[in-house]
């Protein structure tokens, strides 16, 4: 019979640090390769996959806002498409070995990308296709651990394949994280989740194995739910 996974559908948030490493340009193509790998052995299992990427690595909105006269708005527009850069290389990426993989943005950007539209993007993933949401919430004061909430929720598929033998390492529930103020992911993002009932698996991408242990629902990193 077919092996079972803890999830049928998983949205991996790639954040933009950890696409840059340790190196000096803003993105060090072993990792995107390291990701594509990895995305690409859980796709072969049937585990459909979304993937919303950061744009730290490239501008956080954030750190520039009050420079030069430079408004949060606008910072935050140019952080958000810092992360269609992201998300573009990153298909590259699973496309060069043979993924499909589309791109969909929260603002349009229709020459380089698909606009968000939700049940284009899950027909997508019903097809074996990756989607990786881009341009975060198309909303400035907001970040991509939110974009990656937001997606979830609503993409979600409540009717995982079960598997009881998955267990994870470590247990928080929500109010762990958010009462201990605990910075895996923003309060936001985490609020978004806990009112969902969407399970978060927080962990370390650049270790090899850990992003297709963490889609198989195997142990690894910090679990987050109930
Ligand atoms: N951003 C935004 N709205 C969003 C998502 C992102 O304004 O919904 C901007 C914000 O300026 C942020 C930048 O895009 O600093 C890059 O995203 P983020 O900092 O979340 O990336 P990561 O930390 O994952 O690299």
């Amino acid at each position: 019979s077919k092996p079972s996974y803890k999830w049928r559908r998983v949205l991996l948030k790639v954040s933009g640090e950890a696409l840059a490493g340790d190196q000096k340009q803003n993105i060090d193509p072993k990792i995107t390769m390291a990701i594509a790998r990895e995305v690409a052995s859980v796709t072969r299992l049937g585990i459909e996959v979304a993937i919303v990427v950061g744009g730290g690595n490239i501008f956080r909105g954030s750190s520039w806002a009050g420079c030069s006269g430079l408004d949060r708005s606008s910072a935050d527009y140019i952080g958000m498409l810092a992360t269609v850069m992201n998300a573009i290389f990153l298909q590259a990426t699973m496309e060069s070995i043979g993924i499909p993989t589309r791109v969909q943005t929260a603002f349009r950007m229709s020459e380089v990308a698909e606009p968000y539209i939700r049940r284009r993007a899950v027909r997508h993933l019903e097809k074996g296709r990756v989607v990786i949401f881009a341009a975060g919430t198309g909303n400035a004061f907001f970040t991509t651990d939110t974009a990656a909430a937001l997606r979830s929720a609503e993409i979600y598929d409540d009717d995982p394949r079960r598997n009881p033998n998955a267990r994870l390492l470590e247990t928080l529930t929500y109010h762990d994280v958010t009462s201990k103020e605990l910075s895996v992911m923003d309060m936001t993002a985490i609020t978004l989740c806990q009112e969902n009932n969407i399970p978060v698996v927080v962990f370390n991408l650049n270790k090899p194995g850990n992003i297709s242990k963490a889609i198989r629902g195997e142990r690894v990193g910090t679990f987050i739910g109930g």
